[in-house]
């Protein structure tokens, strides 16, 4: 590959890419630094450990004929393969540490290290979920003060803090939902409502509920239909789900109507929450007539996550749908703090609970760090600074990529399509794996599907104006290298990762987890 060559307005060009180059082969797969590795499964020495036991004899058993006779054949590491091992594959992965994560809709943004340290404080992050209440206070009163921020940042009575996602706060808001129609005699309501842009988890948890989905169309600037909605708006309707900034990136300007049509029917306002990040300390969706709405705490509030990590949906509910919460609760009682575990028979209602325990602690700590160490102006500054961001890569790109919605400024991401591909020969799928070869993640590809090929970025505000030059830069000099013809460097891409460009479709039908 030859060395980036600057324009005329001093951004670099693509340079010649050299296909033939990128398929050297080295003799164990290894590739510089960086060695190849097998999956743990692959290990053929199931005997090895990392740590001796002297055998144990035993003689009798309360579980008799059932105890194990055979090997349980875990992976045999010893702790320096086992430590090597994970650090290989991390290394073939992306991450927030590493470089900039434009994911749209995700919020990939900077997780403090402060958060980490108090995570790790051993009063915090060593206690057990089984321990008496009177030796955990200090953790009850952090949970409580959580939910006190959580409801005060969105102007809402009550929040259940234990789903473990965003997803699964979806759930519970769904199930809360179901529980007080059933409570009101309105159990017959079987429709939920779901714009097209809406996420995929959207459509999916209500029928997962057991409803049935409608959709509601979308006008020509990107946002919710009133028109189409008011229209399917009826007695057999439970809810709607709008995303609120959406998922194009714009503000539903019509939200209030959207929230006056919905009752009106009477029937109930679910937002997904997970791009808050956009209106934190500037909007409250209780404001807004929003019924239920989940946070995802690893988005808006700066927890890590991706690659599966454990996240956190907290759902904040309405005065209405409270009393339906799931279990448990923290409670204040008068010098102390107690977990309100079983439904008492005023409140035979609630559905029940989430999960086997309160949630997620580490999670919460982080969110609450997050939270306090930013105070009421810093998170104000944090929506206004992501939206700033977002609005840069929109202006710094739209010359040369295609903008669907190109009215007005955008909210925390940016939403391009592919028309200025169109006779190329480049897709959005090879634009984006061409991105991995010059060492940055893609965007999100193809959601939100009213938009065709969409390349929906989110630089959060996390990202330095330094940071979000570069990776201008790189788009830009790959946008021309396709405008140029040079099909050969995006329809291989990517020829430097560890994976190459993989048959997604087949890996998601055949997954085969182990070589053999
Ligand atoms: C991330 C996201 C979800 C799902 O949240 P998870 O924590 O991944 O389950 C739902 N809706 C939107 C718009 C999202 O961006």
């Amino acid at each position: 590959m030859g060395d980036m060559k600057m324009n005329t307005v001093g951004r670099p060009s693509a340079p010649d890419f050299d296909v033939e180059a990128t398929s050297f082969h080295t003799l164990l797969g290894g590739r510089g630094l960086l060695q190849s590795e097998k999956l743990i499964f692959e290990w053929d020495d199931y005997h090895r450990t990392g740590v001796d036991f002297a055998d144990i004899a035993i003689d009798t058993s309360d579980l008799d004929g059932l105890v194990r006779g055979d090997d349980l054949n875990l992976p045999g590491l010893t702790e320096p393969e086992c430590v090597r091992h994970y650090v290989r594959l991390s290394q073939k992965n992306h991450a927030i540490d590493l470089a900039l994560y434009p994911l749209g809709s995700c919020t990939m943004k900077h997780n403090p290290r402060l958060n980490e340290k108090m995570a790790r404080i051993a009063g915090l992050g060593d206690i057990h979920p089984l321990q008496p209440v009177s030796t955990v206070q200090g953790a009850l009163a952090l949970m409580d003060s959580l939910a006190h921020w959580l409801k005060t940042l969105t102007g809402m009575p009550a929040v259940a803090l234990s789903p473990k996602a965003g997803a699964h706060g979806e759930l519970c808001g769904l199930l809360t939902i179901k529980a007080a129609h059933e409570a009101r005699g309105q159990g017959h309501r079987r429709t939920v409502l779901v714009p097209t842009s809406a996420h995929g988890t959207n459509p999916a948890t209500a029928a997962f509920v057991g409803y049935t989905v409608k959709e509601v169309a979308q006008t020509a600037d990107g946002r919710v239909d009133v028109a189409d909605l008011a229209s399917k708006l009826g007695s057999d309707v439970a809810a709607i789900m709008v995303t609120n900034p959406n998922t194009c990136g714009l503000f539903e300007r019509d939200i209030l109507e959207i929230s006056r049509l919905t009752h009106e029917a009477g029937a109930y306002f679910y937002c997904d929450g997970a791009n808050f990040n956009a209106i934190v300390g500037r909007v409250r969706p209780g404001d807004l007539g929003v019924d239920a709405m989940h946070i995802n705490l690893h988005k808006t509030f700066s927890t890590p996550h991706g690659g599966g990590g454990p996240g956190a949906g907290p759902v904040v509910l309405s005065a209405a749908l409270a009393p339906f919460a799931p279990r448990p609760w923290v409670v204040s009682a008068g010098d102390g703090f107690v977990i309100e575990e079983h439904g008492e028979a005023d409140s035979a209602a609630n559905f029940g609970r989430m999960c086997a325990f309160h949630g997620q602690m580490g999670m919460y700590i982080r969110a609450l760090t997050y939270m306090l160490s930013h105070g009421a102006d810093g998170l104000k500054k944090v929506a206004e600074d992501a939206v700033l961001n977002a609005n840069y890569i929109k202006a710094s790109l739209s010359d040369l990529m295609s903008v669907p919605f190109p009215d007005g400024p955008c909210m925390h991401e940016a939403l391009f399509d592919d028309s200025w591909l169109e006779g190329t020969g480049v897709t959005t799928l090879d634009f984006a794996k061409a991105m991995i070869d010059e060492g940055f993640h893609p965007m999100t590809m193809y959601f939100p599907l009213v938009v065709h090929g969409a390349m929906l970025i989110e630089p959060t505000e996390t990202e330095s104006r330094a940071e979000m030059d570069r990776f201008i830069a790189v788009l830009r000099a790959l946008a021309g290298a396709a405008r140029n013809g040079d099909v050969a460097r995006f329809k291989g891409a990517p020829y430097l990762a560890p994976a190459k460009r993989l048959d997604e479709t087949r890996a998601a039908r055949q997954p085969r987890l182990i070589f053999s």
